[in-house]
């Protein structure tokens, strides 16, 4: 009988991830993002994890120290507060590893976050305003510029043909 065939088919599935940074696409059979080099963060921000803003740049001491303290003084996330103090306590006497310590906490994929699941913001560049996707720059300018049905009415009467407008928007 097929039985097995049908386990089979139940038990695996394809997943497939884009980035939102770049459009590229990777799929698999039975894979996590992470097996496929993505990143997905806390708002919903999925990415090639290598597009992840470099700590050193965008996450300095200063930053992993006041954000630790904001953290731990409004107890957020208590279950983790003692480790959070560790890192605190070890950043503000340590220089020659500070980046070490902000590396590791920032590979942490809960880091500032106060429940498991997915990856943090503090290196996203969207959540960081770093890279503004199309679809939010589209709606800024909708709102700065009127009503979506008004730019229809405009780009029908500039474009005949969808060709037309592609060949004008992309080339
Ligand atoms: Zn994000």
């Amino acid at each position: 009988m097929s039985k097995y065939k049908l386990d089979f088919v139940t038990n695996s599935s394809s997943t497939c991830y884009v980035c939102e940074i770049t459009g590229e696409r990777e799929s698999g059979m039975d894979a996590d993002a992470e097996d496929l080099g993505f990143y997905l963060c806390s708002n919903g921000h999925e990415y090639l994890e290598k597009y992840r803003l470099d700590h050193k740049k965008f996450f300095p001491k200063e930053k992993a120290i006041e954000f630790l303290e904001e953290i731990i003084k409004e107890s957020k996330c208590t279950d983790k507060t003692g480790r959070y103090k560790e890192y605190l306590e070890k950043l503000k006497i340590d220089n020659e590893f500070a980046d070490e310590i902000i590396g590791d906490l920032t590979e942490e994929r809960s880091f500032g976050r106060c429940s498991d699941g997915d990856g943090s913001t503090i290196l996203c560049p969207i959540c960081q305003m770093e890279y503004i996707r199309d679809k939010d720059m589209l709606k800024f300018f909708l709102k700065l510029n009127g009503k979506r049905e008004d730019v229809v009415k405009l780009m029908k009467a500039q474009y005949p043909t969808y060709e037309d407008m592609r060949r004008d928007l992309d080339g």
